[in-house]
């Protein structure tokens, strides 16, 4: 499904990567940050095999050919080392580290330089990031280590102020939609929309959604216009909700309470202040509780949604007190 594609909203950062590759500036240390799913590891990757392409063929592209190039796509470049966590979602070891820095002190076999990938850098402890730090404060030469992260804010300032920071921008939804219309899925443009707001903007995270991704989003739809007139119980509803990524669902919500604000704002009826402050509580929780939910911490998240909920209700039900007020 996910053929040589291009994403069109990698086009500003290559440039960028480019740049600095023709003027020899190439840093030895780049942080590649961006949401989840506008293609972090893809754009990761395409620089890795221009990196260690032997003719890059201009605009610094990977010529697809040359023994470099062979070595990557079969997965066993002798200069190329990934570091991930060892199981999804799990932490990156400081066991896997040591062994990476290791590595780092044998020369290039195949290419002029050698490369590392370290994905969801931002999942590791302590001692691990102590020991990438003496890797980064000792730069091989011809050597480019490259740092994915979506939850860049977690990582420690001595590692990220190492790094060179490029972010992968969220396309627009016209943009996105432009994108997504060209896969091999057959949704309409609402359903994209509607995929869209599941994933914050991001176009392959709408992609992996899918049709469950629908499902989901008519039901959060429904669950919160229910909650939000205090006819659905919050416990329920947590326990109904588990089957969803809650981050998903969070940014649909945040969606949704977004759009009734610039309703409420373009209405010819004045609207009271206090109804809005009420609106913008609720997206303060939001906010909230997308951050906690994305820290690495081991939180009960059944509790923290019917927390969420349960704060929900109270401003729906002081929305419809004003309401009665000012009628
Ligand atoms: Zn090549």
């Amino acid at each position: 499904m996910t053929k040589a594609v291009d994403y069109s909203w990698h086009q500003q950062p290559w440039q960028h990567l480019q740049t600095l590759h023709q003027q020899g500036r190439m840093p030895h240390a780049l942080l590649i940050s961006g949401i989840a799913g506008v293609g972090k590891r893809a754009f990761a990757e395409k620089l890795v095999a221009s990196l260690l392409c032997k003719q890059p063929a201009s605009g610094f592209h990977a010529c697809g050919s040359c023994h470099s190039c062979q070595l990557l796509a079969a997965g066993s470049h002798p200069d190329h080392k990934e570091v991930s966590p060892e199981d999804a979602g799990k932490q990156i070891k400081v066991d896997q580290i040591r062994d990476l820095k290791q590595s780092q002190t044998l020369m290039p076999k195949v290419s002029r330089g050698k490369t590392v990938l370290i994905t969801a850098a931002d999942q590791m402890n302590i001692s691990a990031f102590n020991s990438l730090l003496k890797l980064l404060e000792e730069p091989q030469p011809e050597s480019v280590l490259i740092l994915l992260s979506e939850n860049s804010q977690q990582l420690p300032i001595t590692i990220k102020s190492r790094c060179q920071t490029l972010v992968i921008p969220t396309p627009d939804s016209q943009e996105a939609l432009a994108w997504l219309e060209h896969t091999d899925m057959q949704f309409s443009e609402d359903e994209w929309l509607s995929l869209l707001k599941l994933s914050h903007g991001a176009p392959l995270a709408a992609m992996a959604a899918g049709e469950a991704g629908l499902q989901q989003s008519r039901q959060v739809s429904q669950d919160i216009a229910l909650l939000m007139q205090a006819k659905a119980n919050p416990i329920d509803l947590a326990t109904d909700w588990q089957q969803f990524d809650l981050k998903s669902v969070l940014y649909q919500i945040q969606h949704m309470m977004q759009s009734k604000i610039t309703s409420l704002l373009l209405s010819d009826a004045r609207v009271p202040e206090m109804i809005l402050r009420q609106y913008w509580a609720i997206m303060d929780c939001i906010s909230d509780t997308i951050k906690l939910i994305s820290s690495q911490n081991n939180l009960n998240k059944i509790l923290l949604i019917e927390d969420f909920m349960v704060t929900v209700m109270q401003h729906a039900d002081q929305i419809h007190q004003l309401r009665e007020t000012y009628r």
